[in-house]
Formats: structure tokens, C-alpha cells, sequence
């Protein structure tokens, strides 16, 4: 069953993570489309081409320098015995959760640390720079800073040496989740509490692309809402409403520096204006 559970894995990892971001990408954009929660102060289009031209740029990239993926290289690690879990012997069942939820806390710091390391910042500030906050935002990233991301997971496979399926589950959830937090929709009040307590929400991770600097850098979770609140670094709200607050950085109000492909490639080698 389990062997059933990882050859699975190994064998449909593009093609899930595929279904998955189209499936997640069409409801969270008909539900912006429909119900957007705030008005976006850029036009449309060109910065959808622009988020999305980045998000093909990387997609492209990583599957020319790295075709195995982050699930061949946990296939790699199991094969060479390496990791905590190749040298463990729970119940697959405890292995999967317990590999889904270090991977989360892994993130949750490497996400810290792109904050607070100043190169770091050059690479993840492309990210906040965008005026807007949209499903999109959700995948753009410089490309030097997913093939960072890429190297630290790799690390943290090594390490952790975790199932096949929990590198998918992870993986799957993570960029659904990406997409469905950055998306300009409103959950009713009730709802956003109740998913709050223990994931994070388009409300939640809003607060983190304000523009004030405080807030920019709490809630740094992209999954699990329980790693800022552990580590104090949760924000229920943005000051000046989720109406009114300025969303991006205070450094970077440039159109065609924050929302047009060439200025954003070209984000980390420029000095502060
Ligand atoms: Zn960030």
C-alpha cells in the first residue's frame, strides 16, 4: 500500500500539481472577478501579464535545470538512507503529517529569513513590490529566489528525508495555498475566524504586503496560521483597514519598476530610490 502511495507520487507529480494550480487558479479568479474585496489600483492585464510572464520565465527554468523536482530528490534520499525519517520506523501515516508540518515550519523560516537578510530582501522584495494584491501575486517571485527556494528544499529533503507523497501533499497544498491567500476575495467574517485558527487566509496574509514596514514583515506563514502566533510574529489586522491600506513597498511606486516585467527582473540590482 505504502510502495503503492510513493510510486503514485513519483509518477504523477507534474501532472497533479498541475490539475491542482489550473483548478484552484480558475475558482480563485472567477471569485475575485465576481466578488473582488478591494479596488486594485493597477490595470489588469499588464500586470497579469507581467506576473504570470514571470511565473512561466521560472516554470520553464526549473524544469530545464531541475526535471526531477523536489519529489525525485526525496525518491534520492530514501534510495541513499539519508534523512530523519529514512532512519526512523514510525507509521507512514505519522511520517506524512509529521514531514507535511517541518516542511511548513521550514518555510515559515526561510520566508523570515528573506526579511531579514538584506541580499535576501534585494530577491524576495520583487514579491511585495507589486501594487496590487491578487491570486497572481501569489506566484511571482524573481527567478533568483526560486532557484534559492529550490536549493533550501533540497537541504531540508536531505535532512528530513520525508515519504514521496508528503514532498506532493506539501507541494500541492502550498501552491494552492499560495494562490488562494494572495486572492482579492472577502470571506465572511465568521468564516475567516473559524479557517484563521488554523490556516492562513486572504485577510491574514494581506497585512503582510502592506506597505508599512511593521506589517510587511509579520505573518509570514504561507499554510499553517499557528507559526506566527508561535513565534509572535502575527498581525490580526492592517492599521488602516483593508480598504485603505497601501498595499507594496514605500520604495518602489514605479509602475513600470514594480509591475512591468523588466523593471522586476531588474529589482534586486537597483539601489533604493
Ligand atoms: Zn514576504
Amino acid at each position: 500500500m505504502e510502495q503503492a502511495i510513493e510510486t503514485y507520487a513519483i509518477d504523477h507529480e507534474a501532472v497533479i500539481r498541475l490539475v491542482v494550480f489550473i483548478g484552484v487558479f480558475l475558482v480563485m479568479g472567477l471569485w475575485e472577478w465576481l466578488a473582488p474585496r478591494r479596488r486594485l489600483a493597477v490595470a489588469k492585464p499588464l500586470r497579469w501579464v507581467s506576473n504570470l510572464g514571470l511565473l512561466a520565465i521560472n516554470s520553464v527554468m526549473l524544469r530545464l535545470l531541475f526535471p526531477a523536482a523536489a519529489v525525485g530528490l526525496a525518491w534520492s534520499a530514501a534510495d541513499l538512507h539519508w534523512g530523519l525519517f529514512n532512519r526512523v520506523d514510525w507509521p507512514y501515516w505519522l511520517e506524512v503529517v509529521a514531514a507535511v508540518l517541518l516542511l511548513d515550519l521550514a518555510i515559515y523560516l526561510q520566508h523570515v529569513l528573506m526579511h531579514r537578510v538584506p541580499l535576501l530582501w534585494r530577491l524576495h522584495r520583487v514579491h511585495h513590490a507589486d501594487l496590487d494584491i491578487d491570486l497572481t501575486t501569489g506566484s511571482r517571485f524573481h527567478s533568483l529566489e526560486i532557484l534559492l527556494s529550490m536549493l533550501f528544499k533540497w537541504v531540508v529533503i536531505l535532512l528530513l528525508g520525508p515519504a514521496l507523497f508528503a514532498v506532493l501533499v506539501f507541494e500541492v497544498l502550498l501552491n494552492g495555498m499560495a494562490l488562494f491567500n494572495h486572492a482579492n476575495v472577502r470571506l465572511p467574517a465568521l468564516a475567516d475566524r473559524v479557517l484563521r485558527s488554523l490556516l492562513v487566509t486572504p485577510d491574514m496574509h494581506r497585512v503582510h504586503h502592506s506597505a508599512l514596514v511593521r506589517e510587511t514583515n509579520s505573518n509570514y506563514g504561507f499554510n499553517l496560521s499557528v507559526w506566527d502566533r508561535v513565534f509572535k510574529t502575527y498581525i490580526d489586522q492592517p492599521e488602516r483597514g483593508h480598504d485603505a491600506m497601501t498595499i507594496g513597498l514605500a520604495e518602489f511606486r514605479d509602475l513600470r519598476q514594480a509591475d512591468r516585467l523588466p523593471g522586476m527582473l531588474a529589482m534586486p540590482f537597483v539601489s533604493r530610490p
